[in-house]
């Protein structure tokens, strides 16, 4: 399949998704995640009006940073080893990663500016998954304070691989909540209001539930050698 069929039909279920809560369909951002497909792949995306694309290796940004005749704007979604940082911080515009306080104190080190970024949270608390725990958010952002090169932008999240609704809209719902907690907070350098949550198979219900950025790799772009395939 194209890249351009495939956002036509994307962009249709984000509009029906919007239309069920009466939000607008530019509150929600597109991120084309191309992790899987090869840089010929993502031009391709790019070609087709995509503006935000998502790595989460710095290898496979790198890779394409450098030959991508478009400079699209990329979203770091991956877990990000402190040693890394340097590689990407200064191409990337958000960091929807940040876990743990050794990793901001070295964004905030190598930052050649303000670096917004998401706190990953483990909602559904599965082992498997990176991301603080939900109760010990609130404390984690307070303790970010000091670094002036960061900004809290939002809140990010991986659901359950579950075809449940009921357990995916509660991982949504719950992201919400602690995001309106931490907006009500007042932080200056928290403001808090992306929401990062929803990937091939949830981003329908994470719209419903609020996502201000959705992450889609397999339905857009596909998976590896699918561009072979066409
Ligand atoms: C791979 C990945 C995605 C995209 O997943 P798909 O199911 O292919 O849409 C989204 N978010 C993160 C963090 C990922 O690693």
């Amino acid at each position: 399949m194209k890249v351009a069929d495939n956002l036509l039909h994307i962009k249709q279920q984000i509009s029906h998704a919007c239309q069920k809560v009466n939000r607008a369909p530019d509150e929600v951002k597109l991120i084309a995640v191309t992790k899987y497909v090869s840089t010929e792949r993502a031009q391709e995306a790019l070609d087709a009006g995509i503006i935000n694309l998502g790595e989460n290796r710095d290898e496979g940004l790198l890779a394409k940073w450098e030959v991508l005749a478009d400079k699209p704007l990329w979203h770091f979604i991956g877990t990000l080893q402190t040693r890394k940082v340097k590689n990407i911080i200064d191409k990337v515009e958000y960091i929807h990663s940040l876990d743990r306080i050794s990793l901001a104190e070295e964004i905030n080190k190598r930052a050649v500016k303000k670096m917004k970024c998401l706190v990953q949270v483990n909602v559904s608390q599965e082992e498997s998954k990176h991301g603080l725990a939900p109760e010990d958010v609130l404390d984690f952002i307070e303790s970010l304070r000091p670094f002036e090169n960061i900004i809290i932008a939002g809140l990010m999240t991986m659901a359950p691989f579950t075809e449940d609704e009921e357990q995916l809209r509660n991982c949504f719902r719950k992201l919400k909540e602690l995001r309106e907690q931490i907006k009500n907070c007042n932080f200056d350098f928290a403001p808090c209001n992306e929401l990062s949550m929803g990937m091939s198979n949830d981003f329908g219900i994470a719209i419903e539930e609020g996502a201000t950025m959705i992450r889609i790799g397999t339905a857009l772009v596909g998976e590896t050698g699918e561009e072979e395939k066409k």
